[in-house]
């Protein structure tokens, strides 16, 4: 067993392309932020009131990182001439370096410098693209796709199954 305190575990540092893909509202841990993370994404109005409610109940928290981090992650960042990191991003990195929590981002040149910095990284991996998923029902025998509300193949009169499937923005309907 890993003698571990289990709510480190499970802090995550969320920067703003985490809170565009709605991580903190899947995320059943404790999210952290910095105040410029935050100021960044709160604009979304039709998400505010959300944002409003998890913060008032401790589910977002948001922290300044402290001065000593901050210097920490901007000499990394010099060092590997990494020049597309704003403001909001040095912050996010400082906070999760600090608060030793798992940096949640979309964002690749903070994935590169996180990785640089040994803070641990949760990737969403999607490079920018909105990723959905959704069920369709399709044919085990064909492999034909269906709507919802068919149950039997058209073509060969199996029973459908069903599947998650990861869409990509095309193929959304
Ligand atoms: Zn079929």
């Amino acid at each position: 067993m890993k003698n571990s305190d289990s709510r480190t575990d499970s802090k995550f540092a969320l920067d703003a392309t985490a809170f565009y893909q709605g991580f903190h509202l899947k995320s059943k841990s404790t999210c952290i932020t910095s105040d410029l993370v935050f100021d960044e994404i709160s604009h979304i109005q039709r998400n505010f009131s959300i944002l409003d409610t998890l913060v008032s109940n401790r589910r977002i928290m948001i922290f300044e990182p402290d001065i000593m981090s901050l210097r920490l992650v901007q000499d990394a960042a010099k060092q590997t001439g990494e020049g597309r990191l704003t403001d909001a991003d040095i912050s996010i990195l400082a906070l999760a370096k600090s608060n030793d929590a798992t940096l949640v981002t979309d964002d690749f040149a903070v994935c590169n410098l996180a990785k640089i910095l040994s803070i641990k990284l949760l990737n969403l991996g999607t490079k920018g693209i909105k990723e959905t998923r959704k069920w369709v029902k399709f044919c085990k025998s064909c492999g034909r796709g269906y709507a919802p509300k068919h149950t039997i193949c058209a073509i060969c009169g199996n029973k459908l199954s069903i599947r998650y499937k990861k869409m990509t923005k095309s193929e959304i309907t």
